[in-house]
């Protein structure tokens, strides 16, 4: 099927890509030619199907680069997960799946779900027995016995076992390799936060192995010290990034960050949707300390991701804006973070061949809002239009604004 989406904006990113009007034509599920509305029009079939959104922007659909469907947003996501039998588990993970999908992302990638279940889900989307956005995988994340989310099935201990685990994610289907920097706050009785859980060789070995293989590589990692080693070993994403000292107080290393930005490796810095009550918990003190952490990342170059850690308890599933919210409360214009959250992700998870943006030969993931986003994020909300690879979601949902 043809279809023609016109808007009064069409922004293609990245940055600065901008038409208006401004139209997008599509075949079947590929993006074919975008342009304004006259130069579509001379190209598309008398009997395309017909958008028309007089007050709307087009974007490309957005890429959450970290999110865990295994987990239910509750105050105890943990023991829920664990109280769930795997056909549960895969039915509930789709149902969160989609929550993403009807705010307008089109792609997630999940950082950590139990024995890469979540393979299942995404092989049902893919074959369009199940609706749901693009899903990327990291299924269980590498991390010694008894550490951070043990309980998601991927402990290993030693050379042999770090490499026959990757080579097992990668026969699972995963795209991406996670490890486990730091210890975490999710895993009852398991290393702190500031501990690091492997040596400097054996993130060499995790990143070299992967990268053998062609896979990328995401470091959770909370501190100075496992972020200067991970990033040394060369991997791709550093997510939370938070750079603390092993007391818990702030070590920005200024010579990391201008390494992370020479060699292209980008922060997911994973800010949860409901920041604010966080902040609040926090107190002032140690919120300013978050907001110029981040502003001295992107201060240094280092590209920075899309990513809520949606699942976890201060953040849902299906809520890219709160989260996108903090970055505009640093400071960041709109445009840059419909950047970050489009074009920038996408080509961080390996994707800019497919999504991302809106260009001939991509896939027709689009989102349409009423209103002009750069002038206020808000309008992000309640999408009046969302493509995944050309189809409505949910079927037929195409409410004008
Ligand atoms: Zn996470």
């Amino acid at each position: 099927m043809q279809q023609v989406l016109s808007a009064h904006q069409l922004l293609a990113g990245p940055r600065g890509q901008r038409f208006s009007p401004g139209a997008l034509l599509i075949d079947d599920d590929r993006i074919t030619a975008v342009g304004t509305v006259a130069e579509i029009e001379e190209r598309a079939s008398p009997d395309a199907r017909r958008l028309d959104y007089p007050r709307g922007t087009v974007f490309p659909g957005l890429v959450n680069c970290h999110v865990h469907l295994g987990f239910d947003s509750g105050e105890d996501p943990v023991t829920a997960l664990r109280e769930s039998a795997d056909d549960e588990l895969v039915a509930a993970m789709g149902q969160r799946a989609r929550l993403h999908l009807a705010a307008g992302v089109t792609t997630i990638r999940d950082l950590g779900d139990r024995d890469g279940l979540i393979t299942e889900l995404r092989r049902s989307v893919e074959r369009g027995e199940a609706s749901g956005p693009r899903i990327r995988a990291a299924c269980a994340p590498l991390t010694p016995p008894g550490g951070h989310c043990s309980f998601l099935g991927g402990e290993v201990s030693g050379p042999e076992r770090i490499r026959a685990r990757i080579h097992d994610n990668a026969r699972r289907g995963a795209d991406v390799i996670k490890v486990m920097g730091n210890g975490g706050q999710t895993t009852p009785d398991g290393p702190r936060m500031t501990d690091s859980q492997f040596a400097p060789h054996e993130f060499a070995l995790i990143v070299d192995e992967a990268h053998a293989l062609g896979l990328p590589v995401a470091v959770h990692a909370y501190t100075s010290e496992v972020i200067a080693a991970t990033v040394e070993a060369g991997v791709d994403t550093v997510e939370h990034c938070t750079f603390m000292a092993p007391d818990g107080a702030v070590d920005l290393r200024d010579s990391v960050a201008e390494t992370m930005a020479a060699r292209d490796i980008a922060a997911s810095p994973a800010l949860p949707s409901e920041w604010r009550t966080m902040w609040d918990a926090l107190g002032p003190e140690r919120s300013r300390r978050i907001a110029e952490r981040l502003r001295w990342l992107r201060g240094h170059g280092v590209p920075l991701l899309f990513g809520s850690d949606a699942g976890v308890p201060v953040s849902r599933h299906g809520d890219p804006v709160s989260t996108l919210e903090l970055y505009e409360h640093i400071g960041v214009p709109p445009e840059e973070i419909l950047e970050l959250a489009t074009t920038t992700s996408a080509r961080y998870l390996g994707l800019s061949a497919e999504t991302g943006a809106l260009r001939p030969g991509l896939a027709a993931d689009v989102v349409v809002v009423d209103g002009d986003p750069l002038l206020d994020l808000q309008k992000l909300r309640d999408p009046a239009l969302v493509l995944s690879a050309g189809r409505a979601f949910p079927d037929g949902h195409t409410s004008h604004p």
